[in-house]
């Protein structure tokens, strides 16, 4: 490690990239929902757009941010949902200038006799401005967090472990954000514990899964007005949960 100053060696020996995040993970994983990465990650949208609607709307830095970066065609409007009108308006002023200015060439370029291929520019510059989003930004960020702090407290932590066994999730989205963080961080040998683990619990979730929305579909046959709902209920709700990694209203 020569030529590495006293910080680089401390980065070289703590090649952490992510927080723990012990308490809210422990707190999901103890509730008894779907999934407790999709209730995490409704908890932190939720947060992020109070944060870009609040008194970050007076921060000359976030401003920035926003007029140039915006939000997705998902959090732009939840924002809008989220109450907050005049900073809305505050934001979406600038925001809309600013995108104005960027796509004015490709705009007007449409207007000059336009071809396929300035179509497609057109298009595409729309796209992809429409696909920048600082919440997703957020959230990706917090996802990681959440899922770092899981694998290790599945390796490292007995109470945790079990908590995991008996959590009816995650969901399928989730199983692969975990499944893709413990081939990061953890040894082979732990993540071929962990991989394991999270195998067994997907196959018997699903298996479970689709016996409960076969039942939940059987009672809507006359025929079956003896059979017990059992946990079917909610299932055609969980299996879109299960299938789609969102929070869904499971109550009809
Ligand atoms: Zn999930
Ligand atoms: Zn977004």
């Amino acid at each position: 490690m020569s030529g590495l100053s006293y910080s680089d060696t401390l980065l070289y020996s703590y090649p952490v990239k992510y927080q723990l995040e012990t308490i809210p993970v422990h707190d999901a994983w103890d509730s008894d929902v779907p999934c407790p990465l999709c209730s995490m990650m409704e908890e932190a949208e939720k947060r992020h757009v109070e944060y870009y609607l609040g008194n970050s709307v007076m921060n000359p830095e976030t401003r920035v941010l926003v007029n140039d970066t915006g939000f997705c065609s998902r959090h732009f409007p939840l924002m809008r949902e989220a109450g907050h009108a005049h900073h809305l308006g505050l934001i979406a002023h600038t925001h809309l200038q600013q995108v104005h200015n960027k796509l004015s060439g490709n705009i007007k370029t449409l207007n000059r006799g336009g071809s396929a291929r300035t179509a497609g520019i057109f298009s595409a510059a729309v796209r992809s401005q429409a696909e920048e989003c600082l919440i997703c930004r957020s959230v990706e960020r917090d996802l990681k967090r959440y899922s770092y702090t899981a694998v290790k407290l599945f390796i490292e932590e007995e109470e945790f472990h079990s908590l995991f066994t008996e959590s009816r999730g995650p969901c399928l989205i989730h199983a692969a954000d975990l499944a893709d963080m413990a081939a990061e961080v953890l040894k082979k040998k732990d993540m071929q514990y962990f991989l394991t683990a999270l195998s067994e619990h997907l196959e018997e979730s699903l298996k479970e899964l689709e016996a409960d929305v076969l039942r939940f579909t059987q009672k809507f046959d006359s025929q079956n007005d003896e059979m017990v709902w059992g946990n079917s209920r909610d299932a055609h709700a969980r299996t879109v949960q299960m299938l789609s990694g969102r929070v869904v209203r499971l109550t009809d």
